[in-house]
């Protein structure tokens, strides 16, 4: 029988459900654009909050339903993504299951590809990226290779709408051909195989429901393999013992993890499989990519190189970025001149001081951070589109899995002792939202710049010579320490749940290309100008009216200079009466109305507390800092000193910070559970601190 356009009908099937499988970044969602025309529904799998879209297409009388499936490397039982995507090929039978390969790096794709296969639905590859993959050279011989796979093979360029018809035509005569009977794909030889054999066996005589709905020799090799979710549906004892057996059997055999041995199968069957039928007609990019990686991942050199790499990419940023650094604040010293110009001189104006301290002070000392803000990005975005950045969470893995913590949480966490808010931007990077959650949390624990500041007038101020640089270490050492700490805590509590064993993608290196990394370091670099633009701007504003009111009566500043007069006025204002207000809930760390007063401000930004300290001692602006550091040691003993650079380590975030944790997070809760949290830590550990050292000092 015979469709109107001279194609062959497929018979009387109208609807056929088809699921999209494939690795992140693969194509996936472009494909199931194409296929659908965008035209979506998205909701969440049940009990789940792993995202699924799904969409309709009509060809050939035929209406076809697209359900995009996570994006997953595996299809273990180790994620969520995995669990979701492998339940719902074996649970939900879908008529046909797309698998989207990566055609120019099959050889990484097709392992999720030959698990697919093992599940034996009716599966289609679509070669997708068929144009990267010819441009670097690939030439295919998918006849061939649809052959070892058992599989058809369609190209497709879904970015280009290239490949629909072919694809969709596939899908057609696959669901049409229905489940294969046996899948003999993957070999696993002969001491596994024999071991799948038996427990096929024992599995159809006692768990026939089982078998039955997955397939015996699937349940046989995820036994094997230890499956958790498939071990937990098998009740009989009978066939529990016989996977024991052959699990211990192997195991000493191999002198490693069944599964582990038939993952390198599995691998081995790809590679095979690859090299018959895939030829680099220019150069072998991915020798050179091994190259680099013996190098760079190196067990010795791996940590040494990714700590030089890192130390390259600050001091650029600082260096380079002192410059554009310099011109913006004469920028704003000019613009600072330029508004106080406006009104004649020795005049007072709340709106000049409005303007002027507030307004142009708030917004400039953050914004002046914006050429070092860009570098950094500018440097991450290279790292991450050249490849290197995989590498250095691969390297950094080892350690960061200890705290519960992905590797590539590392990379957020070193920028957090540049800035906060920059850091916790770049947690961007990090898919799984729990150690995304984590790292933002902790973040602020690391000795930002603003924070530099601070030690740097405190600790000459306290400490003889031989001290000080112990003292500045204890103090980065504390903070480190402490993120660590939290972190574990935050995720055996509140993030509790799988730490993924990470299945580590080394994409092959690639030249980046200066618009992608251009628009990167853009893309970020506005969020950060909009910050400024409006949450700093108001911040700033909110806090210049409360140091700045009540005004005091004109008869208590008379006989004053100018500065004695400042001091007053601070101490008159809102921000001096909640400093003398919280002075006897901060007594027992050591610290007076003066230090509330200056802890107060740092809200704003961390390097308003030296500001704000020379207001309250009635320190000119133009003497130096070592009138600030004589009054400093005759008010407080070095015990003190210490406990200030603590409780300013650990406590509140800066306003930008919160407001850039609430962005990312994605609601105020967090940014005060941050907020609250960091703070009772840093009353915390100040208090134990001031108190003991009070008794052994
Ligand atoms: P997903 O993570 O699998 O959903 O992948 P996406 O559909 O988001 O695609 C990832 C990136 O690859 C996007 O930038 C796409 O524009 C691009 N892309 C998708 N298909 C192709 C293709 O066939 N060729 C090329 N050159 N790029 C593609
Ligand atoms: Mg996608």
């Amino acid at each position: 029988m015979s469709g109107k356009l001279g194609v062959p009908n497929y018979g009387p099937m109208e609807r056929i459900v088809v699921a999209l499988a494939g690795n992140p970044n693969s194509g996936k969602s472009s494909l199931f654009n194409l296929l659908t025309g965008a035209r979506q529904h998205v909701a969440n799998y049940p009990g789940v909050t792993v995202e699924k879209k799904q969409g309709v297409c009509r060809y050939q009388d035929h209406e076809i339903v697209v359900v995009d499936l996570p994006g997953t490397y595996s299809l273990t039982a180790y994620s969520m993504e995995e669990l979701v995507a492998r339940r719902f090929v074996l649970e939900d039978k879908p008529d046909v299951v797309v698998d989207v390969v990566d055609a120019s790096n099959v050889e990484r794709n097709l392992y999720l590809g030959t698990q697919l296969i093992e599940m034996a639905p009716p599966l289609v590859f679509a070669f997708n990226m068929a144009d990267l993959a010819k441009r670097r050279g690939l030439v295919f011989d998918l006849e061939q290779l649809s052959r070892l796979l058992e599989t058809r093979i369609v190209p497709t360029v879904a970015s280009k709408g290239e490949g629909r018809a072919a694809l969709l035509e596939a899908i057609l005569r696959t669901a049409q051909e229905g489940r294969k009977a046996r899948i003999h794909t993957v070999q696993y030889g002969d001491e596994i195989e024999e071991q799948i054999t038996r427990i096929e066996g024992v599995v159809r005589e006692w768990e026939k429901g089982l078998a039955e709905r997955y397939g015996s020799r699937w349940l046989a090799v995820k036994l094997l393999e230890q499956d958790e979710e498939i071990l937990a549906q098998v009740g009989r004892p009978e066939v529990l013992d016989v996977v024991d057996k052959s699990v211990r059997h192997l195991r000493g055999l191999f002198r490693d993890e069944p599964e582990i041995v038939m993952a390198d199968r599995r691998y081995g069957f790809i590679s095979g499989a690859c090299q018959e039928t895939i030829k680099n007609s220019v150069e072998r990019r991915h020798d050179a990519s091994d190259t680099i990686d013996a190098v760079v991942t190196n067990r010795v050199l791996g940590l040494p190189i990714f700590l030089l790499l890192m130390y390259a990419v600050f001091w650029a940023t600082f260096a380079l970025g002192e410059y554009p650094m310099k011109g913006l604040e004469w920028l704003f010293g000019w613009l600072t001149a330029a508004v106080s110009g406006l009104w004649p001189v020795g005049s007072e104006s709340w709106l000049r001081s409005l303007l002027v301290d507030g307004v142009i002070a708030g917004v400039g000392g953050v914004v002046v951070f914006l050429p070092n803000i860009l570098l950094l990005f500018l440097a991450i975005a290279l790292l991450e589109d050249t490849g290197y950045m995989a590498r250095a969470a691969f390297v950094m893995d080892r350690l960061m899995y200890k705290i519960g913590l992905h590797g590539k949480s590392f990379i957020p966490m070193l920028i957090g002792f540049g800035c906060s808010v920059p850091a916790i931007m770049a947690t961007r990077i990090l898919e799984n939202r729990r150690n995304r959650l984590t790292t933002i949390l902790v973040i602020p624990l690391m000795s930002c710049g603003a924070r530099l500041t601070i030690y740097s007038l405190l600790i000459p101020a306290f400490f003889a010579l031989h001290w000080r640089g112990p003292v500045m270490w204890s103090i980065y050492l504390i903070g480190i320490l402490l993120a660590v700490i939290c972190a574990k805590l935050l995720r055996v509590t509140i993030f509790q749940g799988e730490t993924m064993p990470f299945v580590m993608e080394l994409p092959p290196y690639r030249v980046p290309t200066p618009r992608s990394v251009l628009i990167h370091m853009w893309q970020r670099g506005w969020m950060f100008l909009k910050k400024a633009g409006t949450v700093i701007l108001g911040i700033s504003i909110v806090l210049w009216v409360l140091a700045s009111f009540p005004k005091p009566d004109a008869r208590d500043l008379a006989g004053l200079d100018e500065t004695q007069a400042r001091q007053v006025a601070m101490s008159h204002s809102v921000m001096g009466r909640v400093g003398h207000l919280i002075e006897p809930a901060i007594q027992p760390l050591g610290f007076d109305w003066k230090i509330g007063t200056a802890l107060i401000g740092s809200l704003a930004a961390k390097e308003v507390f030296v500001s704000q300290l020379s207001i309250v001692y009635a320190v000119h602006s133009q003497d130096s800092s070592d009138v600030l550091s004589a009054k400093l040691r005759a008010s407080y003993t070095p015990l003190v000193g210490f406990c200030i650079l603590l409780f300013c380590l650990i406590s509140a975030p800066c306003v930008a910070t919160l407001a850039i944790t609430r962005q990312e997070a994605g609601s105020w809760r967090w940014a005060a559970f941050q907020f609250l949290g960091l703070t009772a830590l840093a009353y915390g550990v100040t208090l134990v601190v001031f108190q003991l050292g009070r008794i052994w000092l």
